[in-house]
């Protein structure tokens, strides 16, 4: 494929615009707010932000990280979402140019960016994220079938990867509280797995899953070997809660960190893992 520089520049400004969108998902969905009213203003001082203060990365740039009106500290958090939705914006361009099947992933890609925040934040999984993935996921495949049109994933692989997808974690969660009486992952893990596969099908949900697991197992030994003990992080946990000490690492993030690796370099890594067996035996 020929990329072109508009393009990319397109697709860079693309990414940052709706990745500042993404901090407004991430601040207000879990408070249950509307995303598009009212407009964005400072959370101190209440004043409206100006859309000449509100250019993705630039604006906290000039800004120095302050508000305009109240000289408030603006989270770092902002500008890290809009560039890793201009770095999104332009990796899916390079990976589908700008087709049916950009949009479609960009819609995955973004939910997905937005439920990780807010797990990392809430350690919580919105349904109406979960929802409105899953209606586009199975949808556009959907209509495509019916239309003849050969979609990247076809519908079929849709509904069996999410079916996959959710019967994994169900049956780890099933069979953990079975034999051990844990709770080793949460039904939230299953939903994101589930929505996974819609978009990914069900090696694709599989392969998420183990680089998931293979990632936060790196992070979790280092973690203990430097004796960090990550706490839930949640604002309302009493003291007396018995998840206040657990030490935990919340899973989601990673899920989704591995469903991305897959959907970008799945296929690359998959070849060379089966390469480097074959080399071995
Ligand atoms: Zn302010």
């Amino acid at each position: 494929m020929e990329y072109n520089l508009l393009l990319i520049i397109a697709s860079i400004l693309f990414g940052g615009a709706w990745g500042s969108f993404l901090n407004v998902v991430i601040s207000r969905v879990p408070e249950g707010l509307s995303v598009v009213y009212p407009p964005s203003r400072c959370p101190v001082c209440k004043n409206q932000i100006k859309p000449y203060d509100n250019i993705p990365i630039i604006s906290y740039l000039i800004l120095r990280g302050k508000c305009r009106n109240c000289k408030t500290h603006i989270s770092i958090e902002y500008p890290i979402v809009e560039f890793i939705g201009s770095v999104m914006g332009l990796a899916l361009y390079l990976e589908f140019d700008f087709t049916i099947e950009y949009l479609y992933y960009f819609v995955f890609v973004f939910g997905m960016i937005a439920l990780a925040f807010i797990d990392l934040k809430h350690w919580m999984v919105p349904d109406s994220i979960l929802i409105l993935l899953a209606i586009v996921g199975l949808l556009v495949p959907a209509i495509s079938y019916f239309l003849n049109y050969i979609f990247y994933i076809d519908i079929f692989t849709s509904l069996i990867g999410g079916l996959v997808g959710f019967a994994t974690i169900a049956i780890i969660i099933i069979l953990y509280k079975l034999i051990r009486n844990i709770d080793a992952l949460g039904w939230g893990d299953a939903y994101v797995l589930s929505i996974i596969g819609i978009y990914l099908g069900a090696k694709g949900a599989i392969t998420s899953l183990f680089f998931s697991v293979f990632q936060a197992s790196l992070i979790g030994i280092t973690m203990i070997l430097i004796g960090k003990k990550q706490t839930v992080p949640y604002d309302d946990v009493t003291d007396d809660d018995p998840i206040k000490d657990k030490a935990a690492l919340p899973f989601i993030p990673f899920l989704i960190i591995g469903s991305l690796e897959y959907l970008f370099w799945g296929e690359k890594i998959l070849n060379w893992w089966f390469n480097f067996m074959k080399i071995g035996n």
